[in-house]
């Protein structure tokens, strides 16, 4: 749905040159839920900001269903532009109109006919739950419900995608929930495709199929969203997922040390996903092996609508019996990170 190859980025001011995107390259595929991550300066809104060109990449391409946007003339672009959606932070409404006529607004750009383009506005207010506040003005609206006559105006002209832009930042974390549910709810409803931007992994973690990590101009690391929090691949990646996830062993157990009697000990991380998440996968290899085990530290979370688990366990026991009990649990689908081998 949208191929990006090879995106670089330079900003040109009198006194420097900024590198804000280098050498990007990405596909985000016809009605996912991509999500893209990074600190503030990483590049994200360069990046959207060339998918809707209100930036002018430097060199590479995006294409949109096929097209490449990176070269059409200024008549070509004004329709493409409608086939793309985009919501803001700070939601951007016209505070002289009225909710109804902040998502008529462009209807009326695009010339719609009057009577289609008022059903149109009518439907979308019923869609995003807001069709009691019609008659509202913006200012009279809390932060959420801005948003959601953000998204209604974002889907007048029938996206094919919609663009978020850090659209959760300014909202309370119940706000952002319900707000993320529209947004889910959209994407099944309408099959359309949505790429949002966001520096924070709850984000992701709630509502993207997939993501990539960007970081300083370059995408480090893209992947499933359960594969990622179950095994990132990149210092950056880790350190978004653990501001999310209480996965790190805590301080005080990071000593910990039971007496061995000459035994063996290795202090493991055990993920687990989905399915295997409600099997008794532990107490089944604590009777099939003979080693004992504390647990140290353990969560269950839901990434998406999945269950994500994560338990830190203490195993004790013979060193080559340990090794066969750790194969066992991978031979389960669980992931093992050894945290600590004494
Ligand atoms: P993010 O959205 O991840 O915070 P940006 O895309 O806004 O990152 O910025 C990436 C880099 O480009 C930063 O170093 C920023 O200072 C620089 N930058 C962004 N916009 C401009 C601009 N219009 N002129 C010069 N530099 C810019």
């Amino acid at each position: 749905m949208i191929e990006i190859k090879n995106l670089t980025k330079v900003y040109r001011t009198p006194t420097q040159e900024v590198l804000a995107l280098d050498d990007v390259s990405l596909s985000i595929n016809k009605g996912e839920i991509f999500g893209i991550i990074g600190l503030s300066g990483a590049g994200k809104s360069t990046l959207i900001r060339c998918i809707n060109m209100l930036e002018k990449p430097t060199s590479g391409s995006i294409l949109v269903g096929g097209q490449n946007i990176t070269s059409l003339s200024k008549h070509e672009l004004r329709f493409a532009r409608q086939k793309i959606g985009m919501i803001f932070q700070h939601f951007n409404l016209l505070s002289s109109r009225t909710v109804f006529d902040n998502v008529l607004f462009p209807l009326e750009i695009a010339r719609k006919p009057s009577q289609e383009a008022r059903k149109k506005v009518e439907s979308l207010l019923e869609l995003v739950g807001l069709a009691d506040k019609a008659k509202v003005f913006p200012d009279q609206l809390s932060g959420g419900q801005k948003q959601r006559v953000g998204i209604a105006r974002a889907l007048a002209n029938d996206p094919q995608i919609l663009l978020s832009d850090e659209a959760t930042s300014a909202l309370d974390p119940q706000t952002t929930r319900s707000i993320l549910k529209l947004l889910k709810d959209i994407n099944r409803q309408l099959d359309i495709t949505i790429l949002l931007i966001t520096h924070d992994m709850n984000v992701i973690k709630q509502v993207c199929d997939r993501v990539a990590v960007i970081d300083n101009s370059r995408i480090v690391e893209v992947g499933d969203v359960l594969t990622m929090f179950s095994n990132p691949g990149t210092s950056t990646s880790r350190s978004f997922i653990s501001a999310v996830m209480k996965n790190e062993l805590p301080e005080d157990l990071a000593n910990f040390q039971t007496d061995l009697d000459h035994q063996h000990s290795c202090v493991v991380r055990v993920s687990f996903i989905g399915p295997s998440a409600g099997e008794p996968i532990i107490s089944s290899m604590l009777r099939k092996f003979d080693i004992t085990s504390n647990i140290l530290f353990g969560n269950i979370d839901r990434v998406k609508d999945t269950p994500f688990g994560n338990l830190i366990l203490e195993l004790i026991g013979d060193a080559a019996i340990l090794a066969q009990a750790m194969d066992y649990l991978r031979s389960k689908g669980l992931e093992i990170e050894v945290l600590k081998n004494d």
